[in-house]
């Protein structure tokens, strides 16, 4: 074939021209000279190809560029090199160098843009701070009020869970946690994050939760809204208490979904109870409720210690394997004092 421009005879020819005569002057990859780039003000990431990322505001605007990026139709584009540079705060140039291979010559074209950055606030962030919510997670003792420590431990468990959770989820957020009588309410972003987290609360924890919905307006297409409402009625027994079970003493060293673990205190065996029978299950301490003994002696498997009440000396059993300070942890429950390991 005979290039049209040069009259040179090649072989390959594209729209009748040989490859140089073809290239010459042509762009052959261009990016949008302008191009809006939208940041959340609050969250500050950035609205790229369709979603909300987090990324430096260099690679947002390099990747706003390269999403404008429009090869003619005989170019394959095989590599991308770009550099943004500061005009003014809002204002960012691209330049980039591109390798595209025109009917396998490979080719270097040159290109440029200029991306604005346009704030704007997400839309889970417009809700957030609108403070909206679709369910509420109500965190209660089933007795008197929540202590502090237990429900700064819970508010803790969740904000971590809710934070982990929303690395693969950007929907999933706390609206509100107000601190109320008796406990604490978080408002949520969702109603299956309300379950979700009723649920968890409960396995870890024990206890129940109870579910009731209520009618707060009509969605945009019309249909009834329901707002949810989780309340998690906390057992009056914790991890680390010493109950009394069936006649016999233990410390509850474990709570999961199906029941938990007991440590006998008389032979430090470990025993399982199941989830039904954990109701049966009676707190006679609370880790609070705890003395620390002044350790005397200790030979084979027995301990002598000194009576935190009237210092007079006790012996005890130990458990296997048990390394004893010079004081020990101690339960008291019916005048009888038992050693608890930790
Ligand atoms: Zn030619
Ligand atoms: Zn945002």
């Amino acid at each position: 074939m005979f290039c049209v421009i040069c009259g040179k005879d090649d072989r390959n020819t594209i729209r009748g021209m040989c490859i140089p005569c073809f290239l010459n002057g042509r762009q052959i990859v261009s990016l949008a000279e302008r191009v809006d780039l939208e940041r959340c003000t609050n969250c500050e990431e950035f609205f790229i190809q369709g979603k909300w990322l987090s990324m430096s505001t260099e690679d947002a605007v390099e990747l706003a560029a390269e999403g404008t990026m429009k090869p003619i139709e005989e170019a394959v584009v095989r590599d991308v090199a770009l550099a943004s540079s500061e005009l003014d705060p809002r204002n960012f140039s691209v330049f980039g160098e591109i390798i595209a291979d025109i009917d396998e010559v490979s080719t270097r074209t040159e290109c440029s843009s200029v991306v604005r950055i346009k704030n704007t606030v997400c839309k889970r962030c417009s809700r957030q701070l609108g403070n909206y919510y679709e369910s509420t997670l109500q965190i209660r003792s089933s007795t008197k009020d929540l202590e502090d420590d237990v429900r700064d431990e819970i508010v803790r468990r969740i904000t971590s869970t809710v934070e982990a959770m929303s690395k693969s989820n950007r929907h999933v957020f706390i609206t509100k946690v107000e601190e109320v009588s008796g406990g604490v309410d978080l408002l949520l972003s969702s109603i299956s994050l309300g379950k979700n987290l009723a649920r968890d609360i409960e396995d870890s924890y024990g206890g129940e939760f109870k579910e009731s919905s209520k009618l707060v307006g009509k969605t945009s297409d019309g249909e009834d809204m329901y707002r949810l409402t989780y309340l998690v009625r906390l057992p009056d027994y914790g991890v680390g208490d010493v109950v009394s079970f069936n006649n016999r003493i233990y410390k509850l060293t474990w709570l999961g979904k199906n029941g938990g673990k007991l440590l006998d205190l008389e032979n430090f065996r470990e025993t399982t109870i199941r989830k039904n029978d954990l109701k049966s299950m009676r707190v006679a301490a609370k880790p609070k409720d705890l003395r620390e003994a002044t350790v005397v002696n200790v030979t084979g498997d027995e301990i002598q210690i000194l009576d935190p009440r009237n210092y007079s000396t006790v012996d005890l059993r130990i458990p296997e394997n048990f390394e004893a300070g010079e004081t020990i942890t101690v339960a008291i429950v019916e005048d009888i004092i038992y050693l608890v390991p930790s």
